[in-house]
């Protein structure tokens, strides 16, 4: 008792949440802060988990009928001003390019001129510029439905940043729809809803709930915003995606117009969708532990990795021939569709080699040495579990799809049980109140499932008091009469409090 166990990440996740999260990403190798603030480099380890996200999410919009197409970065200033809330809800975001070059000024340094008649703005999200192109492209109703995604980057200027979860430029994909009729397009929102809690619950193995915001959480300019929300370990909410209805606001800012099967004119119906590096970010929080970085198979850029092990001064051949014959075994095997990734690292630098590989997160480790060989063995250590045995070579080969389906699983089932394990409904609001009051950097109190009368000032004031929000008003939140949590007033569902990323 009292022994501190040595971790490979100082401070432990009960030490320093926050700076245990930084020290993950650090030790993974994924990314590092760029000299440019609020802005990341993603190294390739961090960039594969991305290229991962981006080839399935594609294949999953595109089953759907979704076409990909590209606009521009820049935005005309004038063009975000076509829809009221848009702009003020980004206006105080935006990186605002003036000038369209540099001559020296008197110190002889460089200084922007040309100022630019109109300014442009470097997109924080492209409603407006996509809606340009929509206008002219819409002439009658058999134009529609226009199915569009984009993968780009965008730029807000985030005043608090944190590498995935939050940062000035991020990477994400965008959809855009527009439809004839208002329930074609809402049927859109919920179905891109669907495919985004599908993707990460399969893929990332973090299990979310799905909801509809409240008015005062709504992406600015629409009529409707539904989100996923998943538990991160210290038991805040992380918005994982998002898919808002936007009703008629930006075809009309854009004139999105077009003749209806009985001949008149109409406005289309709009939808756009999002998730973004921050799923990421996501990730590492929902499964990681105090010696770095976990990896879900299924979005893993390498499912296995071989450590020969390697004598000074020896022939080492036959261990190093028996490595590579064992990857392209391994190579041989699927894994849902896909070849399972092998790595093989001889690097000679002792034990700092096996954590390398444990900081990276990587589903399963396997050391080979002479013994192994001539056994016909080897010993493998998975990563969720870390469990380490040694398994006969063909059996570990024939069943490496699914050891890894099993880690899959592990993964997506603990992540399950601490969230239900932290999730209250609560009638009391004093019992509200002191479990969110005793919140520190770990804990974060719970989610709580708690009546709401629908008030924005009382939302406001659980707010102001404790940082807390409405996450979602879930889709599965039954109707069920009880009393507001904060002024007591009569409410029909209980919606989700959390604090949040
Ligand atoms: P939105 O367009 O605001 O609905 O956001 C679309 C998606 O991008 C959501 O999944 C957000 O959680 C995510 N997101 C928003 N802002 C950022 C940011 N600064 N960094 C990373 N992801 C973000």
């Amino acid at each position: 008792m009292g022994k501190k166990v040595k971790t490979a990440i100082t401070p432990t996740r009960e030490e320093d949440y926050s700076q245990w999260y930084q020290e993950v990403v650090k030790a993974s190798d994924m990314s590092e802060n760029s000299p440019v603030r609020g802005c990341m480099v993603i190294k390739p380890w961090g960039y594969a988990i991305w290229e991962n996200i981006q080839r399935q999410m594609d294949a999953m919009f595109k089953e759907t009928g979704v076409k990909n197409a590209y606009f521009p970065l820049f935005i005309p200033l004038s063009y975000l001003e076509k829809e009221a809330e848009h702009v003020e809800g980004f206006a105080k975001e935006c990186a605002v390019v003036t000038h369209h070059k540099l001559e020296k000024g008197e110190n002889g340094r460089l200084v922007p001129a040309g100022e630019l008649a109109e300014p442009l703005i470097v997109r924080p999200t492209s409603e407006t510029i996509i809606g340009e192109s929509m206008s002219r492209w819409t002439s009658s109703y058999r134009d529609l439905p226009i199915l569009l995604n984009q993968w780009a980057n965008v730029v807000r200027w985030e005043m608090r940043t944190r590498m995935f979860l939050r940062t000035s430029e991020f990477l994400w994909q965008e959809g855009h729809t527009a439809h004839a009729t208002k329930e074609e397009a809402m049927e859109r929102t919920l179905q891109m809803l669907e495919i985004y809690a599908k993707f990460v619950e399969e893929r990332l193995a973090m299990p979310v709930i799905k909801g509809r915001k409240s008015e005062s959480e709504r992406f600015p300019g629409a009529d409707d915003t539904t989100c996923i929300e998943a538990m991160m370990q210290d038991k805040r909410a992380l918005q994982a995606g998002t898919s808002h209805f936007l009703g008629q606001n930006f075809a009309k800012g854009s004139n999105i117009k077009f003749q209806n099967e009985e001949g008149q004119e109409s406005f289309a119906w709009t939808t756009s969708w999002g998730t973004s590096t921050r799923m990421i970010g996501g990730m590492i929080m929902v499964h990681s532990d105090d010696d770095g970085l976990v990896v879900p198979p299924r979005i893993a850029p390498a499912h296995v990795v071989i450590l020969p092990i390697i004598k000074k001064g020896a022939d080492n051949s036959e261990v190093q021939e028996s490595a590579q014959a064992l990857q392209a075994a391994l190579r041989q095997q699927t894994f849902h569709g896909l070849p399972v990734e092998v790595e093989i690292d001889s690097r000679d630098i002792g034990g700092a080699r096996g954590w390398d590989w444990v900081k990276k997160g990587i589903p399963v480790r396997v050391e080979l040495g002479p013994r192994d060989i001539e056994n016909n063995s080897l010993f493998m250590a998975r990563r969720d579990t870390g469990e380490k045995k040694g398994i006969n070579r063909e059996a570990f080969i024939n069943t490496i799809a699914d050891i890894l389906d099993d880690i899959q699983e592990t993964l997506f089932q603990r992540a399950q049980a601490f969230r239900e394990a932290n999730t209250f409904s609560i009638d009391e609001k004093d019992q509200f109140y002191d479990l969110y009051k005793k919140a520190n950097g770990y804990n974060n109190g719970a989610f709580v499932l708690a009546h709401w009368c629908g008030s924005d000032q009382c939302e406001e004031k659980i707010k102001q008091d404790l940082s807390v929000t409405i996450r979602c008003i879930p889709f599965d939140s039954p109707d069920e009469a009880g009393s507001c949590i904060y002024c007591g007033e009569k409410s029909d569902r209980r919606v989700l409090f959390a604090k949040a990323y």
